[in-house]
């Protein structure tokens, strides 16, 4: 089923020149890019984004980190784009993120792990509500 997915190129991917190597990935697959900015955000739109994870330890670190400096924001789209955004990330701990993703290729730190994608249907909406609100 053709579906959309946000996707981020985390700070650390921006501030490490790998936006390229990121949107490669993407269009290489065949997936269409519908929207992409470059833009940083301000704390208010990364607890909106992150709301999930308000109680856990690392909200705050991650709140930090995600609006230390510029990231790419992008809206794709493609047959279940979800699952297979997902899977070409590879897990969330790069150190567990098999060799081939982006985050087992790419990255070796949790909170520094180069991308974000949607987990769902509902996730989707509700992400790429926040980041193009006019789509
Ligand atoms: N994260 C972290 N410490 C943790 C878990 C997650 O710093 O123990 C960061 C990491 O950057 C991750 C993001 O928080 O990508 C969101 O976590 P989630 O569990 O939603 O992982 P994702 O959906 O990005 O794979
Ligand atoms: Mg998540």
């Amino acid at each position: 089923m053709t579906e959309r997915t946000l996707i981020l190129v985390k700070p650390d991917g921006v501030a490490r020149g790998l936006v390229g190597e990121v949107l490669r990935r993407i269009e290489r697959k065949g997936y269409k890019l519908v929207a992409l900015d470059l833009r940083q955000i301000d704390r208010a739109t990364a607890e909106r984004h992150y709301a999930e994870h308000h109680d856990k330890a690392f909200f705050s670190d991650l709140v930090d980190f995600i609006t230390s400096g510029p990231l790419v924001a992008g809206v794709v789209e493609g047959d279940d784009v979800i699952v297979a955004w997902r899977t070409m990330m590879g897990a969330t701990n790069p150190v567990s993120a098999a060799p081939g993703t982006i985050r087992g290729d790419l990255a070796t730190q949790m909170q520094l792990n180069v991308a974000h994608g949607s987990d769902s249907v509902l996730s989707a909406q509700r992400e790429i509500g926040i980041f193009f609100p006019d789509l």
